[in-house]
């Protein structure tokens, strides 16, 4: 897989700018635009400090690092929109903080086939 940039950090994301509602359900949204269809695409350990280092069962190792001391989890998204994201799961002291990192736009136009079925 290539290396994609992180181009924003959102770090105390408000819930109304990454869900919406989809009839009687939640669903998630583009962070930067709203658009609403949006497709996960992988999931990821970025690698923490001295209290890190392991990967999480049934993710991928991404070539990016947290600043945090523990590893966290990311789920990757592309949003129909073009746009992409990643969930960030960051484990610090008992609490799992929320983040979102988004991502560098896909310029190809498809659908990554991030997915090994
Ligand atoms: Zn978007």
């Amino acid at each position: 897989m290539n290396y994609v940039k992180v181009v924003n950090s959102i770090e105390d994301p408000e819930p109304e700018g990454f869900l919406t509602s989809a009839g009687t359900q939640l669903a998630l949204c583009c962070p930067d635009c709203g658009h609403g269809y949006s497709h996960v695409q992988a999931v990821y350990t970025l690698l923490g400090g001295d209290e890190g280092g392991t990967l999480y069962r049934g993710s991928h190792l991404v070539a990016r690092e947290t600043p945090y001391r523990r590893d966290a989890l990311a789920v990757r998204v592309l949003g129909e929109c073009g746009h992409r994201w990643d969930f960030v799961f960051q484990q610090h002291k008992g609490e799992t903080f929320i983040r979102i990192d988004m991502l560098e736009p896909d310029k190809s136009g498809t659908v990554p086939k991030e997915r090994v079925l």
